[in-house]
This record gives structure tokens, sequence and C-alpha cells, in this order.
């Protein structure tokens, strides 16, 4: 059973750890509102000279530009201290040697097109492909690139059949072509007001037609945390994951073997968490972020 978080409890939890890992929406903001007292939370974080790293699922965005949507809300925060899944997409590629003379379909946003240029690779598809639509006339052959070496699926607000034919065609025709997914979220935060579908319905639909399963990248990959691990080198166990989902954040920081602390300001009830069917348990749980603030003043 996780333990509630008190002045006691924070005491010995900030005094052993180096880093925290923030989950973003949820933790931070809920869509492009900042969730109180999170900027006097994290500046209190820095003077005590704890390092920072934000850590979302949402491939929508490039690191450049969630730095920007941080300065928009009046946090400061560096590229480096950022990874996306977008940015992580990029990074899988790199890691493994993914040959730049190959092409990269894209399902998704602007994020993974900035990330996967930045890298040095050619992506295709995205946000171009948005508005385009297919004939299905008896005499219609669909072509596709040859050339196209991987197939990354994020989020995408203007999927259509045609990328959906696109992608499956590189997967099922192209030999060893990567079916890569930046998250499989069931839903995000696209508004403040409301949750919407994710990533992983973008991903259900290409697992569906071409029967396999993707590389996931994001949350709670290892291959993220691994290369976020190497970035940084810090002990997995001077490390605290802060995170408002079980199947994502949680999982993503125990699987590291780091501390794991989640906050009910996002899309897990108190209820949910203390539901005997969950079997993720975070070491600890708290209402919101601020309340680091408040333990540590009392
Ligand atoms: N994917 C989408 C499309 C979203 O809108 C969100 C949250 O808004 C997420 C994923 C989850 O993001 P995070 O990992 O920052 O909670
Ligand atoms: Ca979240």
């Amino acid at each position: 059973m996780p333990s509630r978080l008190s002045p006691h409890n924070f005491q010995d939890l900030f005094d052993s750890v180096e880093a925290f890992l923030f989950d973003c929406d949820g933790v931070i903001w809920k869509g492009d509102k900042l969730i109180d007292g999170v900027s006097q939370t994290l500046d209190m974080l820095r003077s005590a000279g704890k390092k920072l790293v934000f850590v979302t699922n949402n491939s929508l965005k490039s690191r450049k530009q969630y730095a920007k949507k941080f300065q928009s809300l009046g946090i400061s925060v560096s590229e480096e201290e950022i990874f996306s899944s977008s940015f992580s997409a990029a990074m899988y590629l790199k890691t493994n040697d993914f040959p730049s003379e190959k092409k990269i379909y894209v399902i998704g946003g602007e994020g993974i097109l900035e990330e996967l240029q930045l890298a040095g690779f050619t992506g295709l598809g995205g946000p171009e492909d948005g508005n385009k639509t297919v004939q299905l006339s008896q005499n219609r052959f669909f072509d596709h690139d040859k050339s196209v070496g991987a197939v990354v699926v994020g989020i995408d607000p203007y999927i259509n059949y045609y990328k959906l034919q696109y992608g499956t065609l590189c997967i099922r025709e192209n030999p060893g072509c990567l079916f890569i997914a930046t998250n499989r979220d069931a839903i995000g935060h696209m508004t403040a007001l409301q949750e919407w579908p994710g990533a992983g319905c973008m991903v259900a639909a290409i697992c569906g037609s071409t029967q396999k399963e993707p590389i996931v990248v994001g949350k709670p990959s290892t291959f993220m945390m691994d290369f976020l691990l190497q970035k940084f080198n810090i002990s997995p166990s001077k490390m605290c994951m802060v995170g408002d989902r079980l199947d994502t954040d949680i999982l993503f920081g125990q699987n590291a073997g780091c501390k794991t602390l989640l906050v009910l300001s996002g899309v897990t009830s108190e209820p949910e968490l203390k539901d005997p069917s969950n079997n993720i348990q975070p070491d600890y749980y708290t209402g919101q972020l601020s309340d680091m603030l408040k333990f540590l003043e009392s």
C-alpha cells in the first residue's frame, strides 16, 4: 500500500533524492493551464540543488516547442531537461543506427517530424497528409515509398484513411520496416476541459491492419528510461518519478527502481488508486505537487 505523503516522510524522500522526474500533463499543467503552486515548488526544488527532468508522452510537440510552452507558463526549463515521446522516437532510431538514407513515415504531429529532422532523418507524412483523401475506385492503386524503413505513430488529430493505408503498406510491404509507437495512452488532455482519444487508438489502428505490435518509446518503455539515465548519470535509487498515471508514469519509475510519487491532480482518483484490482502501486501519493512546499514549510 502506498503511503500518503506527510511532512515527515517527505523530508526523508527529499533528502534521499537527487533528481525529480516530472510527468507533465496532470502534474505540471492540465492542457494549457498551469496547476496551482507548480512554479513555486519547482523554484524551491531548484534552489535546493535538485535536478529536474520533465517527461511527457504527448508527442505533438518537440522539445523546443515544449521549452516554449514552459516559458509561456512562466517557468524556465531548458530543452535538455525535457524528454518528450517525440524526441524519444528520434533517439530510438539514432541509437539503433537507423540508416539516414531511409525515410520515416509519420502518423502524428509536427513534434515528431521536427525531432526526426533535428536527428538528421527524413520524415514524411504528418500534418502534410492531414487533408489527403482516397478514392476507392476499383482501378485505384495506392503507391507508397519503398525507401520508408520505419513508421512512427503518435497522437494525430488529423488521422485519415490515406495515412492508415500509407503506414500499413510500409509496414507490410517494405522489408524490415519498423513500427514505432510514441506512446499508448488511452486518453489525453487535448483541451483543458475534456479528455480525448490518445495515441493508443491510432497505434491500435495500425496494430489492427498489420497484425504487428509496435516498439513503444515513451513511458513506460525501458528505452526512454535507459536513455535518460545515461544522459543524467544518476542512480535510479536517487531519483523520484512524479506522475498522475499508474500504467505509464508510476510503472516507468518502478521498472527502473526509482522512487515513485502519484499526484491526484490528474487522471487517477484516490478510489482508483486504492482499488484492490489495481496492481501498480506508487511508494507515495499526495493531492498535488505543491504539497511538497507545504510539507517543507511545516
Ligand atoms: N498524449 C496526449 C495526446 C495528450 O494530450 C496527453 C496529455 O495531455 C498525453 C499523451 C499525456 O501527457 P503526459 O505524459 O505529459 O501526461
Ligand atoms: Ca500525465
